[in-house]
């Protein structure tokens, strides 16, 4: 080329650059992304070529990315010893719009019917976002081909650009940005690699800014698993989430179909929420090839996921893609769908593996497992075998698992039985226990407040329906019958009187065999939310329908075998005893409003007692 040519932009070009150039975005720095890009892109292609092509134009050049800044002239330098570009390329790929993502980034503008500045950040729009910041931009190129020329790209990004030969170039591309007077600040080294520490922190080449190097931390969930060592996660996983402990769990996988995707997912030590910190935000990135696409995303992963830090890389994801439009991606939510799969099954692999170290983890981060359970329904099953329980046979402070709970269930056992309560000693005094107990049948104790609520979610577990125990329709085997205080003739007239004697203080009244050592128990009827629900729903200001107990006597008692001969010498304190122990079974169920009244029902059985 002997002499330098002026060409005109694309129509398409200038319509950008127009936009680039006038738009108030505020993201400007992007620019800086793209540009890093572009020099990393150049060098992979490079590096193809070198196994296919003999010659390549000074092969000896390493494959980094140079970056030099002059504050006083207001300049970015950036360089690559990658594949460069001959005259045509130059005409083809800086002059016209080849791009999807510029393409798109059009038609988006166009049916918005107005130049909005903010549509730029959603879409990267390449080499030519550098006239955001930039008055002119240089490209001094040469070509990985041998017989290629020297030459000087450049333009103000008005209505065209020149190309002229330029002294001798290293091959590659050195891009000089000649800032605006009033984004000179980018030339300043600090404010530089803070940048570029924020979006292309793992870029593959070496990169250095000033002669310092600035991605000193590798991509290394790229990496195969096998070179990597533990050290090197722990390190990762402390820059990653900025922490100082060491992951509990690191999952590092891959995988091309149905997606593509490479992820790095850890667990912190410790839950902060627990602590009292603020509720986290999600701590998983979103990067495409390396080049940071969000660092917080939102659907990425489910919101109760929030404790998992890492990565998740796929180069399926369109690099422009835009916050707004990733939210509802459906790409995204496959993500979201294979990552949560994965996450879960690495869990409970472990879990099996290890059961004392899944206990201190479930011992700290329960609460996201069941918040998953209580928000979605996608992964119900896999969550609810993650849960973890103490039951009426494990020791104290020893935990159980849904599927432990079933190995030692009986064989015709369709449900899994739960009480709720404050405490296990306060559920193993109760009145509910004591006849699944009596018949060898499993009971599991829940005290976190939100159970009962995870329960009643879930409904069953592999088919096994999760049934309360203080349930009035559970049908428990009959027992060989002990001795029985009251007839069955006398159980009966029994059962009349109280009916009539309680009234419609309770639904109903029956003998059962229920018990052993109470006299008396109260059992919620089927579709009455229970006692902890009603006091929930109570806390979040729904008034709960106060349902109406069917109370079981225990015709073995002998507190009800003497009820039965007094109410035939004294019906009316008879009466008063039994009011009271059916008020002392409504409050052990949790169904009594306000225990006042039961005080004033017992004062006047004392005074009886006492005539
Ligand atoms: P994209 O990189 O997404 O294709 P750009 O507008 O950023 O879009 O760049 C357009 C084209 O210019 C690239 O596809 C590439 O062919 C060429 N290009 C840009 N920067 C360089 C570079 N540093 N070295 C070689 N070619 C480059």
């Amino acid at each position: 080329m002997s002499e330098p040519q002026t060409q005109s932009f694309q129509a398409e070009v200038r319509q950008l650059l127009d936009i680039v150039i006038h738009s108030l975005y505020t993201d400007k720095e992007i620019f800086v992304r793209e540009l890093i890009s572009n020099a990393s892109d150049s060098l992979e292609k490079l590096r193809l070529k070198e196994l296919t092509e003999k010659g390549i134009y000074q092969g000896d050049l390493p494959l980094e990315i140079k970056i030099a800044t002059d504050e006083e002239a207001g300049t970015i330098t950036i360089t690559d010893y990658g594949i460069g570009m001959t005259s045509d390329e130059l005409t083809d790929n800086l002059g016209t719009i080849a791009r999807s993502g510029s393409k798109e980034f059009l038609e988006a503008l166009k049916e918005k019917g107005d130049a909005n500045a903010s549509v730029i950040g959603q879409f990267g729009v390449g080499f030519y976002s550098a006239f955001m910041a930039a008055e002119k931009v240089e490209v001094y190129t040469h070509s990985w081909d041998e017989s290629a020329e020297s030459l000087k790209w450049e333009s103000d990004g008005q209505s065209g650009y020149t190309i002229s030969e330029a002294p001798d170039e290293k091959r590659g591309a050195r891009i000089v940005i000649y800032l605006k007077e009033d984004e000179k600040d980018f030339a300043k080294g600090d404010i530089l690699k803070g940048i570029i520490d924020k979006h292309s922190r793992f870029v593959s080449f070496p990169l250095s800014l000033n002669g310092e190097r600035v991605n000193t931390v590798e991509a290394i969930w790229l990496k195969s698993k096998n070179n990597i060592k533990e050290e090197d996660y722990k390190e990762f996983y402390q820059y990653c989430a900025h922490a100082v402990d060491e992951p509990r769990h690191t999952l590092h996988f891959s995988a091309d179909a149905p997606i593509n995707i490479n992820a790095l997912l850890f667990t912190p030590d410790e839950n902060h929420e627990r602590l009292g910190f603020g509720q986290m935000k999600a701590g998983v990135s979103l990067y495409c090839r390396k080049v940071l696409i969000d660092a917080e995303p939102q659907g990425l992963l489910p919101e109760w996921m929030r404790f998992v830090k890492g990565v998740v890389d796929s180069e399926d994801l369109p690099l422009n893609i835009s916050r707004e439009s990733m939210q509802d991606s459906a790409l995204v939510k496959k993500l979201n769908t294979l990552l949560t799969k994965r996450f879960i099954k690495h869990i409970a692999k472990d879990a099996k593996a290890s059961p004392e170290k899944h206990e201190e983890f479930y011992e700290r981060f329960s609460r996201f497992l069941k918040e998953g359970i209580a928000t979605g329904f996608e992964h119900h099953e896999a969550l609810a075998e993650l849960l973890r329980f103490e039951s009426s046979m494990t020791d104290e402070g020893k935990r159980t698992s849904f599927d432990d709970y079933l190995t030692r269930a009986k064989e015709d056992q369709d449900s899994i039985y739960y009480l709720v309560g404050i405490d296990r000693k306060s559920m193993e005094a109760g009145p509910y226990l004591e006849a699944f107990q009596k018949r060898g049948i499993e009971v599991i104790f829940l005290t976190d407040n939100i159970d009962d609520y995870i329960m009643e979610t879930l409904r069953e577990f592999k088919g096994k329906k999760l049934v309360s125990a203080d349930r009035a329709e559970i049908d428990l085997d009959e027992l060989p019958d002990e001795e029985a205080k009251l007839s069955e003739e006398e159980s009966k007239e029994l059962v009349e009187w109280l009916s009539k004697t309680l009234g419609d203080k309770v639904e109903s009244v029956d003998m059962g065999k229920r018990l052993v050592s109470h006299p008396v128990v109260a059992l919620t009827p089927q579709d009455a939310p229970s006692g902890q629900m009603r006091a929930m729903m109570e806390a979040m200001g729904q008034g709960a329908p106060e349902p109406k107990a069917r109370l079981e006597f225990n015709p073995n008692h002998d507190l009800v075998a003497k009820l039965n001969s007094l109410r035939k010498e004294d019906s009316e304190v008879a009466s008063q005893v039994a009011g009271q122990l059916a008020d002392n079974a409504l409050m052990a169920a949790g169904m009594v409003k306000d225990p006042s009244s039961i005080i004033a029902g017992m004062n006047s059985l004392l005074g009886s007692l006492m005539k």
